[in-house]
């Protein structure tokens, strides 16, 4: 039994080690499966990536396809300008139909040869992308064929694969089942065994339920493989399907490649027509114009001679051309020479007449003086206003002033019924006009007071001329004094100022002096003016009210200035005017009627000229002054008292000490009273020495004015009768009767 046991024991630990082996082969077996499953996987996930591939290449054959399209359209286009091309070329043909002369269609022509070249060059183009895209067909089909037969091959090695698995399987199957009928045959050792060794059963128990797990694992891959053949088949099948789209694709190419041709040849056809029919054109055209060149030949033949005359005359023009700047610099300098010695002679001459100008103004200087002063410095004029509204009506206003018609210095006064008669140096009958400046200043608002003037009747006295003369003295140098002596309203301001209309002796002085025009010898003339008594004040200042006081220059000239006085420089009749309304203001500021006031007051304008003659380099400085005087009408028989009487008796005064200074002055007396009254203290300067002095005395011929009137007119004898100009300048010794005695 022990000697059995171990035989047992033994064949135990055999069979033991055949379980071991066996086991050892199965676990071989199945990594080998699981290998080559891993392995066919793999192939599977190839073959997919295959069919993305193949995937990708038909949907660029598609793209493709569109381009096809595309050159499609293309294609349309073309034959559209084809069709646009024979528009063309009826036009071309109808246009031919008229008669054609000009080279005009020769240009089209061109154009459309032109035109023709460019849609030939076009086709070669859309010829040669449709040869490249043909080539690209084809490349695509090999290759297309190419994948295809991998597809096979790849197909056909998977058969064979499989096949080659299922013959493993099955000689797997085969060893199993071997190894099967290996255990019954040692079952019966076993058997008897098992007693002995239940742990043997078991494992074998164990390798038994080992190996089931196998065969079910073997089965599963079995399955495995069966939707691996399905998916293979499938992928077939697709890859079949684009098989046949790609044939359908290739059909459709072949077709519209066919079209294209067919289109091409027709276009070619269209053209070659075309250019024959243009060249047909073109010869007939190039007829016509040889006909024309023909003509023009002709024509050429026959301008030759022409020609040849004019290349002649031109030859010659060109000579003298040659010849003329020298002509011309010979002429130019003697035209030159000449006109040196012309400038030099009018230069000479100028001079010449220069120094005769000069000679000639310092003589007119002296001349004009000389008649100033033959007329004697000091002039007495009277002057009668006419009668007006102011006046009233009945006898008071009747005229009582006549004139001698042979006379124009002599006027009679008819006086409480006696007739009295006055001589002056001149006097001014009421239609004598302030005259006129300009036309411009007589507007509509016509002369005031002055009858007109008819073209017939002889022209009147004009005052302003008998006053030009001392203006002049003025430019000259010399100091001027203009006084307007009379009674209130008799006309004093408006001989002095005029009025709207009427320009009155200043304005006209003023504007008659030579610095207008811009000859720029003399600046514009300064205009002061001021009032008094008391004097002097400043009728432009500011301070109007102010008394200023009067001083000796100190450069030994003996001129007077009085020191703050505001003057303003005058040059247009704007400028006067404004001067005036400045004073006016300033005097209206001072009381309530101006013409009751002016009647309280002197009214000076003081109009300095300073001249430069820029031929002779003198210059010169001159004084006007212009005297509106205080009415001289006597207050003391109106019955005026206190203050009122006062100042009229201080006016009286210095009425009274004008007289008497021009009285010394006319008879040349040693002593000149000019300190016996402000007014001739102020103007002292422009009335001593050569000085020209004017008195005008206004006179109203109303008969209720006449007492006044025979008053103001025995005071301008008075002061005329002193002296009768110069030839007989003999001092009478008449006593100058004061203001009050006159009465
Ligand atoms: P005065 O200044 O002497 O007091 P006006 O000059 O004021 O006198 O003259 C008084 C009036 O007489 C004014 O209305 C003025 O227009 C007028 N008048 C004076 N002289 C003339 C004249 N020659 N022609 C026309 N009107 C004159
Ligand atoms: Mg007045």
């Amino acid at each position: 039994v022990m000697a059995s046991m171990a035989h047992l024991q033994e064949e135990k630990m055999r069979l033991q080690e055949e379980l071991l082996g066996l086991q050892e082969k199965l676990a071989a077996r199945e990594n080998n499966e699981l290998s080559r499953s891993l392995q066919l996987q793999g192939q599977v996930e190839t073959l997919k990536a295959k069919l993305l591939e193949q995937a990708q290449e038909i949907s660029r054959l598609r793209s493709e396809l569109k381009h096809r399209d595309l050159l499609a359209a293309e294609n349309e286009r073309l034959r559209q300008e084809m069709k646009a091309c024979e528009g063309e070329l009826r036009e071309l043909r109808q246009q031919q139909q008229a008669p054609c002369r000009d080279c005009v269609h020769l240009q089209e022509n061109a154009g459309l040869q032109e035109r023709l070249s460019q849609l030939q060059r076009e086709a070669e183009e859309t010829r040669a992308k449709l040869a490249e895209l043909d080539l690209e067909v084809q490349q695509k089909t090999n290759r297309l064929a190419e994948v295809e037969l991998r597809l096979k091959d790849s197909l056909a090695e998977r058969a064979e694969e499989e096949e080659r698995l299922s013959r493993r399987l099955r000689d797997s199957q085969e060893t199993i089942a071997c190894l099967k009928s290996q255990p019954q045959q040692i079952k019966y050792i076993i058997k008897t065994v098992e007693v002995e060794s239940a742990k043997a059963k078991q494992a074998l128990c164990e390798s038994q339920s080992r190996n089931q797990y196998l065969q079910e694992q073997v089965g599963m891959q079995r399955q495995v493989l069966k939707e691996m053949e399905q998916q293979l088949q499938s992928s077939q099948k697709t890859a079949a399907q684009l098989r046949a789209q790609i044939m359908m694709y290739e059909a459709e190419l072949e077709r519209a490649h066919g079209q294209m041709l067919e289109e091409m040849q027709a276009m070619e056809e269209e053209k070659n027509h075309a250019i024959e029919e243009a060249f047909s054109r073109a010869q007939v055209e190039m007829k016509a114009v040889h006909e024309n060149l023909a003509g023009v030949r002709t024509n050429l033949l026959t301008l030759q001679p022409a020609l040849r005359t004019l290349t002649h005359d031109y030859n010659s023009l060109k000579r003298q051309v040659r010849d003329f700047p020298l002509l011309l610099q010979e002429t130019l300098r003697s035209a030159r020479a000449e006109i040196g010695q012309a400038i030099e002679e009018v230069h000479s001459t100028n001079r010449e007449l220069l120094r005769k100008y000069r000679r000639e103004l310092q003589l007119r200087k002296k001349c004009h003086n000389e008649l100033v002063r033959l007329k004697g410095n000091i002039r007495v004029f009277g002057r009668v206003r006419p009668i007006t509204k102011e006046d009233g009506e009945g006898p008071e206003a009747t005229n009582a002033v006549t004139f001698d018609a042979d006379d124009d210095a002599v006027l009679h006064l008819l006086h409480k019924g006696k007739q009295v008669s006055f001589e002056l140096d001149k006097v001014f009958p009421p239609q004598a006009s302030q005259e006129e400046v300009g036309a411009a200043v007589h507007t509509a608002a016509g002369r005031q007071g002055t009858p007109p003037l008819s073209s017939d009747t002889p022209r009147s006295p004009q005052v302003f001329q008998e006053v030009q003369a001392l203006v002049t003295s003025c430019i000259d140098g010399y100091n001027v004094c203009i006084f307007a002596y009379g009674q209130t309203g008799a006309g004093k301001t408006y001989t002095m100022e005029g009025c709207s209309g009427s320009l009155g002796t200043l304005p006209r002085a003023v504007l008659g002096m030579p610095c207008w025009g811009g000859a720029g010898a003399h600046h514009p003339p300064a205009v002061a003016m001021v009032t008094g008594p008391p004097l002097p004040r400043d009728l432009l200042g500011k301070e109007p009210q102010e008394k200023l006081e009067i001083k000796l220059c100190p450069d030994g000239s003996g001129q007077l200035y009085v020191p703050g006085l505001t003057e303003f420089r005058v040059q247009s009749v704007e400028d006067i005017n404004k001067v005036f309304e400045f004073g006016h203001v300033n005097r209206a500021t001072e009381c309530t009627n101006l013409n009751e006031h002016s009647s309280r007051s002197h009214a000076l304008l003081i109009v300095t000229v300073r001249g430069l003659d820029r031929s002779t380099g003198l210059r010169t400085t001159g004084k006007l002054n212009l005297v509106d005087l205080a009415g001289s009408e006597r207050v003391g028989r109106s019955g005026a008292e206190g203050s009122r009487l006062r100042e009229a008796q201080h006016i009286n005064k210095s009425l009274s000490a004008l007289g008497d200074v021009i009285y010394a002055l006319r008879s040349r007396q040693g002593h000149v009273p000019f300190r016996n009254s402000k007014l001739t203290y102020l103007l002292q300067d422009s009335l001593s020495g050569d000085s020209k002095t004017l008195m005008m005395v206004q006179v109203s011929p109303a008969e209720k004015n006449t007492s006044e009137t025979l008053c103001s007119l025995k005071f301008a004898e008075r002061v005329r009768s002193v002296e009768l100009g110069p030839v007989s300048r003999k001092a009478e010794l008449v006593s100058w009767p004061s203001h009050e005695h006159l009465e």
